[in-house]
């Protein structure tokens, strides 16, 4: 997908005081620049990175905040306290401050200089006890923050505040972005249903319904020229086979699929969406459940959850949006079938059709093929396999009193075999501990069986991001023992319970 980080600032802001003397400012501000310009530079980071002037008292830091929580292009900011900075004089600013914030614990110089060091470079380079007093009050408010330690050149530091950064980019990529429904959920399905209020309160995204008639307007707007220039692009694309190929007994069926792809970008086009969801059950006007559309709208980087999965479609575009650039594909996934053999016990996931090309090891096939389920007429769909390497599973449910995080870190292999029958994009997946302990954990805390798949991000990302929301985030993975998850999914109950108030 295409994502301009540089179109998105983060603030570097300092803190100081004024009892050194404007000397000692003055090289407060000098190294701080240094700093700033350094982060913004390098490739870890994608977002400009802006210098703000060092901060000394209370009104001038509340102003600031006030200025950032209004800047449009302002994602977020990256606060360091270089020397002492009281901390008193933060707290009317972070009291306001509604933009997520990085606590970067550095020090301008990465060694002690044994030879030369006297009282003058003690007190300008204090940041390891300025920094204590900062974090102090963050925790005394309760707030939540991203706390990154390190050198500034420091390449783990650098690849903490990086992910962070396309975190805070997917965060206001998400406020006020707007999702549609077309139709409503699965019948009787209760994990993709949930509260769209309570949503749009916690996350800042928006989900309306609409009509299937709202889509087949414009579906049965498209013109044969469109049709053939996504043809085209399938064919320059995919490979094809012989029965969607020119005169192939399929190939109406694979104009069909062009003509929803066209109608389907138009609409949410013009209404400016980020993401959507089907739902095979409420398919009115349309000749074909969408697969290959919606595959192709997810390479895009629009969000998608099948079936009126709205929680995943807006998590989606969340991941599709923190990983734009990065190596690895992220696409709606879905656990599917089981291997259960004791010597390698594998999940095979897989959906209907909605698989995103991203993850795709080699150039998928373009075929149709029969679907038994939803009555209507062959489908489109791209077929292929992902490649082996790590990757993590993440579902966003709705608790009925909040939103919990599921995460699992799983290791994708190559399959055993061709599956030469299968019509379906398929990833197989070992989920790390290993299954019976990664089910177990994931059924414990209620996990959906939708979710997003992704092989661009690490676990870190997705932490980052329920942190920035304030939601409960659950993690399964290698050190994951059942009776010690239990405790913390107890211990969930109780802090959300109570941190919500009434
Ligand atoms: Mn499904």
């Amino acid at each position: 997908m295409d994502f301009n980080f540089k179109d998105y600032e983060v603030w570097f802001v300092t803190g100081s005081q004024h009892l050194y003397g404007e000397e000692a400012l003055r090289q407060v501000g000098e190294d701080a620049e240094k700093v700033a310009k350094s982060l913004g530079e390098r490739p870890e980071i994608p977002v400009t990175v802006v210098y703000k002037p060092v901060m000394t008292d209370s009104s001038s830091i509340r102003r600031l905040i006030q200025e950032a929580n209004a800047h449009e292009k302002c994602i977020g900011l990256i606060l360091w306290m270089h020397t002492f900075s009281p901390a008193r004089m933060w707290i009317a600013g972070l009291g306001e401050l509604r933009k997520p914030y990085l606590h970067f614990h550095t020090q301008f110089y990465r060694d002690i200089p044994w030879e030369s060091i006297d009282m003058d470079y003690m007190n300008l380079h204090q940041s390891a006890h300025g920094d204590r007093e900062f974090g102090f009050i963050n925790t005394r408010m309760r707030k939540n923050r991203k706390i990154v330690v390190g050198h500034w050149q420091d390449p783990e530091a650098l690849a903490a505040i990086g992910a962070w950064c396309r975190v805070a980019a997917a965060w206001q990529d998400g406020q006020g972005a707007k999702i549609a429904r077309f139709g409503d959920n699965m019948r009787d399905v209760a994990v993709t249903e949930g509260d769209k209020v309570a949503a749009q309160i916690q996350f800042g995204y928006e989900v309306n319904g609409y009509s299937l008639s709202d889509l087949t307007s414009y579906v049965d707007e498209v013109g044969e020229g469109q049709i053939q220039a996504l043809l085209e692009e399938y064919e320059a694309s995919y490979n094809l086979t012989d029965r969607v190929k020119e005169g192939g007994e399929f190939r109406e069926y694979l104009k069909e699929s062009a003509r929803i792809e066209a109608g389907l970008r138009a609409f949410l086009k013009d209404g400016g969406f980020k993401g959507f969801t089907t739902n095979f059950e409420d398919l009115t006007g349309l000749r074909q459940l969408p697969g290959l559309a919606v595959q192709r709208l997810m390479k895009d980087g629009y969000g998608f959850g099948a079936e009126g999965d709205w929680k995943t479609a807006a998590l989606l575009r969340a991941m599709k949006v923190m990983s734009a650039g990065l190596k690895g594909g992220t696409s709606f996934m879905e656990d599917y079938v089981y291997h259960l053999d004791p010597a390698g016990q594998r999940i095979l996931g897989a959906h209907m059709l909605e698989v995103c090309e991203t993850i795709a090891k080699d150039k998928p096939v373009l075929d149709v093929q029969p679907l038994s389920i939803g009555g209507k007429e062959n489908p489109a769909r791209l077929i292929f396999t992902a490649p082996a390497g790590p990757a993590i599973c993440a579902s966003l449910i709705d608790l009925g009193n909040r939103f919990r995080m599921v995460v699992n870190e799983v290791e994708v292999v190559d399959p055993p075999a061709d599956l030469p029958k299968l019509p379906v994009a398929r990833v197989l997946w070992d989920p790390k501990p290993n299954l019976k302990v990664a089910a177990e954990a994931w059924i414990l805390a209620g996990g959906a069986h939708h979710s997003v798949f992704t092989q661009a991000l690490t676990s870190k990302y997705v932490e980052d991001y329920c942190e920035i929301a304030g939601i409960e985030y659950v993690l399964i993975n290698e050190e994951t023992e059942i009776r010690k998850f239990k405790q913390d999914l107890r211990l969930g109950e109780i802090y959300y319970h109570l941190a919500r108030g009434i």
